[in-house]
C-alpha cells in the first residue's frame, strides 16, 4: 500500500474505475471490508433515492433508465456531502465517481479542501461482448432495468465516450493499476489486493 504508507496510519483514497458489469461493484465491497474502509457507490445512493421515492429519486430515475449519466451539478453535491459523513474520515473507496472530467475536476477539489491524496485509481476493464452476456445474465437474475440489452449498449457507450478518457487522465499521475476482470471474481479480488499492495 505504497500511497497509505507514505501517510503513516492513513487508510487509502481509492477510485474504482470501469465499464459497466465489469465487476466494479463486487470487487469494491470485498476490497474494502479487507481495508475497512467504505465502499461508496454513487449507483446503489441514487438506486436507493429512486426506490425511496425522494425528490433526488425522481429527478434521475428517468436518466438512468436511459443509461445517461445524471448531471455533473447534482453528482457533486451527492458525493461532497457523502464524503464528508463520519465513516468517510479515515479513508474510502469511490465506486462509479469520478465518471466524468468535471466530476474529476471536482473531486480534486474535495481532496484539496481536506488535504489528502488519492492512493490508487483501480481499473477493470473486460472485452465488450463479455460485459453484455454479463448484463444479459443479470437482467434476468435480479431484474436491474438498466440492464436491458439496449440500455447496456448505451450505458456502454457512455462509460467508452465520458468515463474511459479518465484513465489517461490518472495515468498521467501515476495512479493507474489495470485488472482483468475477465476472471474468476477470486482471482479478480486476488488482482485487486495486489495491486492495492502495489506488488503487481
Ligand atoms: P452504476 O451502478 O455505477 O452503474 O450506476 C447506475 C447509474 O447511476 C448510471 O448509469 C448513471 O445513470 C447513474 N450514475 C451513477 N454514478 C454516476 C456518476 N458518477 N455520474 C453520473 N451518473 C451516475
Amino acid at each position: 500500500m505504497a500511497g497509505a504508507e507514505t501517510r503513516g496510519d492513513t487508510k487509502p483514497h481509492i477510485v474504482f474505475l470501469g465499464p459497466p458489469n465489469a465487476g466494479k461493484g463486487t470487487q469494491a465491497m470485498r476490497l474494502a471490508a479487507t481495508l475497512g474502509i467504505p465502499a461508496i457507490s454513487t449507483g446503489d445512493m441514487l438506486r436507493a433515492a429512486v426506490a425511496q421515492g425522494s425528490e433526488l429519486g425522481q429527478r434521475v430515475q428517468s436518466v438512468m433508465d436511459a443509461g445517461q449519466l445524471v448531471s455533473d451539478e447534482l453528482m457533486a453535491e451527492l458525493v461532497t456531502d457523502r464524503l464528508q459523513q463520519d465513516d468517510a474520515r479515515d479513508g474510502w473507496l469511490l465506486d462509479g465517481y469520478p465518471r466524468t472530467r468535471p466530476q474529476a475536476e471536482t473531486l480534486v477539489g474535495i481532496l484539496a479542501d481536506a488535504s489528502l491524496d488519492l492512493d490508487h485509481v483501480l481499473l477493470l476493464d473486460c472485452p465488450d461482448d463479455v460485459l453484455k452476456d454479463r448484463a444479459a445474465k443479470r437482467a434476468r437474475e435480479q431484474g436491474r432495468t438498466d440492464d436491458d440489452p439496449a440500455v447496456v449498449a448505451e450505458r456502454l457507450r457512455v462509460y467508452r465516450e465520458q468515463t474511459a478518457p479518465l484513465v489517461e487522465y490518472y495515468e498521467a499521475q501515476g495512479l493507474v493499476r489495470r485488472i482483468d476482470g475477465d476472471q474468476s471474481i477470486d482471482e479478480v479480488s486476488e488482482a485487486v489486493l495486489a495491486a492495492v499492495r502495489g506488488d503487481s
